[in-house]
């Protein structure tokens, strides 16, 4: 007979790492299925946001995360899940690549999103050697250095922002004309002095040997070398969710549309993190969405039985 999980976590990120970490200590039988451990913020060198954790890679707070949810139960499955279907009885099945299936009474998704890139030589080369998809996570690591922000949203604008107080010179190169960034957030950074906008311009090459030297540009005058140490895609992020379309609502971003207490549409499926419709997309944000998910699955496990006092 098929094992029945009580939990099938989708995502080890912070996110769904968390929420085993939470089903866990609730003595709920669970299963992480995850092509990585540690998802984006395996991207950053150099965390310091999370509360209480101090400065360090982002890859080793995660193995922390990753140590903590097999010390208390959790079991991991290296694996890709290409579909969920829901059953008649109301339990779920993941198909995995490979052919697998996990039976579970409930999902926790977690799957988290993943940076767009531009997909110009050298960007994946480069990725942690001057290559950034986080300003916000990175920007310390260019005090007094020349950085190239990519992007014409808010992401892109507000780390360029956050460069200009550190670097000595930011690039904001933007394929059009017009930003998507909020005006208020444009105009403070067309106000610093350090800051170079270069609009109608498009990234050809990302150039260098052991890290990043220079940026190739297309622009209306002709092609551009500009002498860079650092350059961030701020380019927006895509949740990849077809392996639950037409099960769970997505907006159209493909965003898992969730409640305050990560409930989807369909009961027995929850979802926390950066795959959902939280519009930070943080670290300490998604574990604590990874928490909030997994308590709410307990109490949809147990019913009536649920204790949820128990928040030590
Ligand atoms: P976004 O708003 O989708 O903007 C992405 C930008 O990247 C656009 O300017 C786009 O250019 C450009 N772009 C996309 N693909 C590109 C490519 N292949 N090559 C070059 N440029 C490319 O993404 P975002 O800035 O990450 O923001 C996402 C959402 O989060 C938005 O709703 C934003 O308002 C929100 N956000 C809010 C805050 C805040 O409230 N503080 C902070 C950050 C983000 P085009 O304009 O030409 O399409």
């Amino acid at each position: 007979m098929t094992e029945l999980y009580d939990v099938a976590i989708v995502g080890a990120g912070a996110a769904g790492l968390t929420a085993g970490i939470y089903v866990s200590r609730k003595k709920l039988k669970n299963l992480i299925i995850s092509v990585d451990v540690g998802g984006l913020t395996n991207l950053t060198n150099h965390i310091e946001n999370y509360p209480g954790a101090g400065t360090q890679p982002g890859p080793d707070l995660m193995n922390k995360f990753f140590e903590e949810a097999k010390g208390f139960g959790s079991q991991f499955k290296y694996a890709k899940v290409e579909k969920v279907n829901k059953q008649s009885d109301g339990t779920f099945e993941l198909l995995l690549e490979g052919g697998e299936k996990i039976s579970s009474k409930t999902v926790i998704l977690a799957f988290g999103s993943l940076p767009k890139m531009i997909g110009v030589p050298g960007e994946t080369k480069f990725l942690g050697r001057g290559v950034s998809t986080c300003a916000t996570c990175d920007a310390p690591l260019y005090k007094g250095k020349v950085t190239a922000v990519i992007g014409g949203g808010n992401s892109a604008v507000e780390g360029a922002l956050e460069l200009s107080n550190l670097a000595t010179k930011t690039y904001l190169i933007h394929r059009r004309e017009e930003f998507r960034a909020d005006p208020i957030t444009l105009e403070k950074l067309k106000a610093s002095p350090n800051v170079e906008i270069i609009t109608n311009a498009t990234v050809l090459e990302i150039i260098g040997e052991k890290k990043v030297e220079t940026l190739k540009l297309k622009t209306s005058f002709g092609d551009h070398l500009i002498k860079v140490d650092g350059v961030f895609i701020e380019i927006g992020h895509e949740v990849k969710a077809d392996f639950i379309k037409g099960l769970v609502d997505l907006n159209a971003q493909n965003e898992v549309i969730v409640d305050l207490v990560g409930k989807t549409n369909v009961p027995g499926i929850f979802a926390a993190g950066d795959a959902t419709i939280n519009p930070y997309k943080q670290t300490v944000i998604s574990a604590g969405s990874g928490a909030t998910a997994a308590l709410e699955c307990y109490k949809y496990i147990m019913g009536s039985k649920a204790i949820l006092s128990d928040w030590k």
